[in-house]
């Protein structure tokens, strides 16, 4: 039995303009000389650089519309939710509805730098992947992080 390596599809290369890189989906198939192949189909992954602002008035981003990111540090939903915590937290300490861009602005500047560091550690992370399964960048500082209580210094 055969592995094969993942054909690029028609107009993708294997690194990205946005720090991007190739996944693959693994299942059996065959190929046109009949040797098993260990993965079906290719697709591109992308992200983006951070974004200089997510809010304006009373309208703000979270999740992957304010930070797409890479997948090598498993982190794109642990930051949506991290992002949603604060939001909640600091909106919820708000009084009235003419608070509400003051907590944005102040959800914003909570998260952007933390969620703009793990999106370039995501490509630094993805970029130096190998077989040997070491770490790149050390990640205790995105596990330890308390989202509610970062939130809550702020009200
Ligand atoms: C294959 C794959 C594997 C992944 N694995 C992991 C993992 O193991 N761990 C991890 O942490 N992250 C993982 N991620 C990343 C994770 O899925 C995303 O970071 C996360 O889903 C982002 O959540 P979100 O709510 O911001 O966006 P989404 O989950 O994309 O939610 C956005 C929602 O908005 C809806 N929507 C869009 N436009 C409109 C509109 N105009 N009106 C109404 N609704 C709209 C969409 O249908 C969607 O339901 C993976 C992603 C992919 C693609």
């Amino acid at each position: 039995m055969g592995a094969a390596r993942p054909r690029l599809l028609a107009g993708e290369s294997s690194r990205q303009a946005n720090g991007a890189g190739l996944a693959w989906s693994c299942g059996a198939g065959r190929s046109e000389k009949g040797r098993t192949w260990l993965c079906g189909f290719a697709w591109g992954m992308y992200d983006r650089v951070p974004l200089p602002r997510w809010s304006s008035g009373r309208l703000t981003r979270l999740g992957d519309a304010a930070h797409p990111m890479l997948p090598h540090l498993g982190q794109g939903v642990n930051q949506a939710l991290e992002d949603a915590v604060a939001l909640a937290t600091l909106l919820g300490a708000s009084t009235s509805p003419a608070g509400v861009p003051r907590a944005l602005a102040a959800y914003e500047g909570l998260r952007r730098d933390r969620t703009a560091r793990v999106q370039l550690g995501s490509r630094r992370q993805g970029a130096g992947w190998d077989s040997s399964g070491r770490q790149l960048i050390d990640r205790r500082w995105i596990y330890e992080y308390d989202a509610w209580a970062e939130a809550v210094a702020l009200t």
